[in-house]
């Protein structure tokens, strides 16, 4: 994934909203967001999440415990082939109950086993980005507002998408549903000359392959999730949501 916004405990009924651009390399097959499972440290974990169908692992999910993980490369210059693929990692977290027990599993030498990223982690109650290049890694606290991850640092005030983006999403609606249209129509922007930078990726083999809004209710079962399976530019938003609320039905 390649941009992310963060919404975290903005709306008082929604406290976790993630959008986002999947960038990718357009012949890299994916399913789409769907339920299934992941192997615990005592049992079953289930997630709502898309699967990379190369590596088997993920850019985004959440977990029946309400913890909701993603993950952006960080561009650096140096990219090491033998790594371990990030998608992996965005699972080894959600297989998780809490931002505490994946801040525990995601320690500096474990980060050391990927290419570059920012991970970010949030439940209703808290939210943290670990950034993690060959030089720093780093736990930032993701408060209360709007978070923009790119391939770029996160608290990178430089970054112009990052910082449009910000400035585009400053005056928000008090309801949660109507951060949809203004969420869509960001992530389908291109941009012309410099500004605003494209957020809708069009690149010779490369660019954006799927967008997504998570709308997540501290009470689940009012949770949403939209999901538009192309360049958002060109492709609607369909409703995932009866699939996702699956996850968070206790076991029968
Ligand atoms: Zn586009």
């Amino acid at each position: 994934m390649c941009t992310a916004i963060v919404l975290h405990r903005v709306f008082p009924s929604h406290p976790v909203v993630v959008a986002g651009n999947r960038d990718e390399w357009l012949a890299r097959p994916a399913l789409a967001p769907h339920m299934w499972t992941l192997q615990g440290g005592n049992a079953p974990v289930r997630i709502f999440a898309g699967k990379d169908r190369k590596e088997g692992g993920t850019w985004f999910g959440v977990n029946q415990y309400g913890i909701v993980v993603g993950v952006t490369n960080r561009y650096t210059g140096t990219r090491d082939e033998d790594r371990a693929s990030r998608g992996q990692l965005v699972l080894n977290c959600l297989a998780q109950n809490s931002v505490q027990s994946v801040l525990a599993i995601l320690t500096q030498e474990e980060a050391a086993r990927y290419n570059p990223f920012n991970l970010f982690c949030l439940s209703d109650e808290e939210g943290v980005v670990v950034t993690h290049d060959d030089q720093r890694f780093q736990r930032l606290p993701l408060e209360e507002g709007i978070h923009v991850l790119t391939n770029r640092p996160p608290d990178d005030t430089q970054d112009p998408k990052r910082e449009w983006l910000r400035s585009r999403l400053h005056d928000l609606p008090s309801d949660p549903d109507g951060i949809v249209e203004p969420l869509s129509q960001v992530l389908a922007v291109h941009g012309e000359g410099d500004l605003p930078p494209p957020v809708c990726v069009h690149l010779p083999g490369y660019g954006t392959v799927s967008s997504f809004m998570l709308l997540l209710a501290s009470r689940k079962e009012q949770s949403r999730y939209l999901y538009a399976d192309g360049s958002p530019c060109r492709t609607e938003f369909e409703d995932l949501t009866p699939d996702l609320l699956r996850v968070f039905l206790p076991e029968s």
